[in-house]
């Protein structure tokens, strides 16, 4: 495993250096597919937490605070250049961590995170205040600062993606920055903190903390020192740092679950709406917050539009993902497949009709066999809960407004998509789903130009695009007397 043994592994990066844990302790990160260790890493606890966070600041009173816009966007630019001359690299160490597929990591992950750092860069010297008309003989005008020192946490299905789109905003607003990755994908982050360095970005501004969320993440919620958590992840964990960041008053901006509804109408382009169906649910194995787990189909489309979609499935290729052929790969943990295969056997016994699927593939590795469920009613629970695997449930309709009202009968709000040739119904279905992000023909589409979040029990806050670099400022009302 080359790539691995390039990664500085089994440290913390804080203050620009690259340090033991300071309890020693190690925890090993496995390859999904081959169920094999890559290499140790280090667990970070919350007294690592304080020294990253005390760096951190530093930066921000320093360096990082003196810098000119126009030179932290340099910075980001050239971050954004290193992440393109590694690319290669940078996507087999994701691939073998987070048994993602290569072709996926290496055309999608890597390359939307070189574009969201040089996307960022460009909003550098573009974050401005406002004159503002007071009633009182004053000059009035607001300054967009940076909140400071802001603490990071992310989970395992875009490592290395979902730290850009966390970095590269807060970085350009001016904030410093301590991430804290999920401890079974931890070496695409710290990747990211190896290039930071090499790009001159200086001491402190970005750490990086490999740990475990109850003790590292904790840490850093509960820190006094830092002023913003941003979160990717459970609902569950989004709800717990929500309730522990009362105590210091944090800002936060949450990522949380979906159980997205897809909704298919009879008039659809039905061969790109059955890709579009497949793509929703099974890229990157399912492990997609945004997932198209609950796939609508009109009544009169059903069954040509599940006989097209299971043949589909049947000949998407699942095995090692660092093959280029591979579509498929595996769960991330063996904790994961284990849940998913849970789910598996709660909707058999809740009724389900089981239609492909439903099983671990043999041999080695977390492979769980892409699977679809027909006949499944909006109440059971593999229709309301997160599963977080390949893992569809079918469900059918009449018309419009019934599919609108069960779409949005869920917890969750983060995606929705309309599959229809009919541009009226297409807008009108758009406008009624309670989503974050809405696809129209289509269905995963990102951009970092384009804000992201949820709505709902999916949280709050947006990323990417101008909101999200909002999200990373605060303002600051100026009152100069002129009387
Ligand atoms: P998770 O537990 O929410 O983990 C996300 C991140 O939060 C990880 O870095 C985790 O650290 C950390 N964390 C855990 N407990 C924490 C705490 N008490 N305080 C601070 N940080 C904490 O997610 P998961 O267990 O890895 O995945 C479970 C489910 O989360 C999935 O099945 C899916 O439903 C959802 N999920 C959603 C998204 C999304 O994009 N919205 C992404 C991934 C997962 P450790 O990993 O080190 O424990
Ligand atoms: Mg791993």
């Amino acid at each position: 495993m080359p790539a691995a043994q390039k990664i500085s592994s089994g440290r913390l990066y804080i203050g620009g250096q690259w340090t033991d844990a300071a309890a020693a302790g190690t925890f090993t990160t496995v390859n999904p597919s081959t169920e094999e260790p890559i290499t140790q890493v280090a667990e970070g606890r919350a007294e690592d937490i304080d020294r990253a966070v005390a760096a951190a600041r530093q930066a921000f009173e320093g360096a990082w605070g003196r810098m000119s816009a126009a030179d932290r966007g340099r910075m980001l630019w050239a971050i954004g250049d290193r992440i393109e001359s590694q690319s290669a690299e940078i996507a087999e160490i994701e691939t073998l961590d987070s048994g993602k597929t290569i072709t996926e990591a290496s055309r999608v992950d890597v390359p939307m995170a070189a574009d969201c750092f040089r996307y960022f860069a460009g909003w550098a010297t573009k974050i401005e205040g406002e004159t503002v008309p007071v009633r009182a003989p004053c000059f009035g005008y607001t300054l967009r600062e940076p909140l400071g020192v802001v603490g990071q946490i992310i989970p395992w299905n875009f490592p290395f993606l979902l730290a850009a789109w966390k970095v590269a905003p807060a970085l350009a607003a001016g904030n410093t920055i301590v991430l804290k990755p999920a401890e079974q994908t931890p070496l695409s982050a710290l990747r990211l903190a190896r290039i930071a360095g090499e790009a001159g970005l200086p001491a402190g501004v970005l750490n990086v903390v490999t740990g475990f969320g109850p003790t590292a993440g904790a840490a850093l919620v509960d820190h006094p020192g830092v002023d913003k958590i941003a979160f990717t992840g459970s609902t569950s964990v989004g709800r717990e740092i929500m309730r522990r960041g009362a105590a210091s008053l944090k800002r936060l901006t949450l990522e949380l679950g979906g159980k997205s509804p897809n909704v298919v109408f009879a008039d659809a382009d039905l061969d790109l709406a059955v890709r579009g169906a497949s793509n929703a649910i099974f890229y990157n194995k399912g492990e997609v917050c945004t997932a198209g787990s609950r796939l609508f189909v009109e009544e009169p489309l059903h069954d040509a539009f599940l006989d097209k979609l299971t043949a589909f499935t049947s000949r998407l290729p699942q095995g090692d993902p660092l093959d280029p052929k591979t579509r498929l790969g595996p769960q991330v943990s063996e904790a994961q497949m284990t849940r998913v295969l849970a789910y598996v056997d709660k909707g058999r016994r809740e009724g389900a009709r089981l239609i492909t699927g439903g099983e671990r593939a043999p041999g080695k590795g977390y492979f769980v066999r892409p699977t679809i469920f027909d006949d499944v009613r909006n109440d059971m629970t593999i229709a309301r809960e997160e599963i977080f695997g390949p893992v569809l449930s079918v469900l059918r309709f009449r018309d419009l407004e019934e599919v609108a009202r069960a779409a949005n009968d869920t917890p969750y709000g983060l995606a929705a998509a309309v599959w229809t040739k009919d541009i009226k119904k297409a807008h009108r279905v758009a406008r009624l789903l309670r989503a974050g992000t809405v696809w129209i023909n289509t269905y995963g589409l990102y951009d970092s130009a384009m804000p992201f979040g949820g709505y709902k029990m999916s949280g709050f806050g947006r990323e990417l695009g101008r909101h999200g670099l909002m999200e990373y400022t605060q303002t600051k009302s100026v009152w100069v007397d002129l009387s």
